[in-house]
């Protein structure tokens, strides 16, 4: 069996006393879990921390351009007419890390030709989320009240598949949850820089726990007394610091029973499992 992780992005609706509704699943990113043998394979590299940001920023604006496709729109001019679909029209949208294309749709109303979100340039925010578009979401016609609420949520699965047998989850971590919530202005659109660096955040801490994981799941052998396991003596906290995000990694010091050689303090467990030395680690 071949240890692998996943990390997805869920959209799902609910509510107290309701049973929950998950409407879709990505899998933002699928990789292996292999032991760390130097810098190299250890934690994310920097293209992969930006892309899954990308793709979980990407996944989560979809959802909330959707809802404001979702309910109809009014025309501000003439009361009681509904804007009608005209098309669809690519949006640039710049972030802190990352650059996205937003699909918008163009709305048209059918009588007076009023346009809304039509002229989307630079920022899609001001375009979309235009001045005419908020009085219609603010207009009773399009209250529609549910009681359910839309939310997400961005898992970290840990897992193991092989071809021809079952795959077996082993466990899934919630990474960060919220409501998908129709974007009035540009502070709540998207997820905010201090979402984004704890989204990386909490996907590496888990990918890291689950490599560090590996190393003990095997056993080791003392280089001196050939024959003679290691044996554990207690943890140690190590700080990990990468690009964007600095982590506290729990070590195992590990001990010979006979010659009492140990390592796992935080200066052999690098000697040992990392043959590359480098300033990540301390
Ligand atoms: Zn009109
Ligand atoms: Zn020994």
């Amino acid at each position: 069996m071949t240890k692998k992780f996943r990390i997805c992005f869920e959209n799902y609706e609910s509510s107290p006393g309701h049973e929950e509704i998950v409407h879709s699943k990505e899998i933002i990113m699928n990789g292996l879990i292999e032991r760390p043998v130097d810098v190299f394979n250890f934690g994310l590299s920097h293209g992969d921390q930006i892309k899954l940001l990308h793709d979980c920023l990407d996944a989560f604006l979809k959802e909330q351009i959707a809802l404001i496709d979702s309910e109809p729109q009014y025309c501000p001019k003439c009361k009681d007419i509904k804007l009608r679909r005209n098309g669809k029209r690519v949006s640039d949208y710049h972030d802190v890390f990352t650059d996205h294309k937003l699909e918008i749709c163009r709305m048209r109303c059918p009588d007076c030709k009023y346009e809304s979100g039509s002229t989307i340039q630079g920022s899609v925010i001001l375009k979309v989320i235009s001045k005419e578009l908020w009085y219609c979401f603010l207009s009773d016609k399009t209250a529609e009240f549910t009681t359910m609420t839309k939310k997400f949520r961005i898992c970290f699965e840990s897992y193991e598949s092989n071809p021809g047998h079952e795959e077996i989850v082993h466990s899934k971590e919630i990474i960060m949850n919220g409501l998908i919530e129709k974007p009035v202005d540009v502070f709540n659109f998207g997820l905010s820089h201090g979402d984004q660096i704890k989204l990386v955040h909490d996907c590496l801490d888990a990918f890291l726990k689950e490599q560090i994981a590996l190393i003990y799941s095997e056993p080791q052998y003392c280089p001196k007394c050939t024959d003679i396991k290691l044996s554990r003596n207690g943890k140690r906290v190590s700080d990990y610091h990468d690009v964007f995000t600095d982590h506290k990694l729990e070590i195992c010091r590990m001990r010979c029973p006979d010659c009492k050689f140990g390592h796992g303090s935080k200066t052999t467990f690098f000697a040992e499992h990392c043959s590359y030395k480098s300033v990540h680690w301390i």
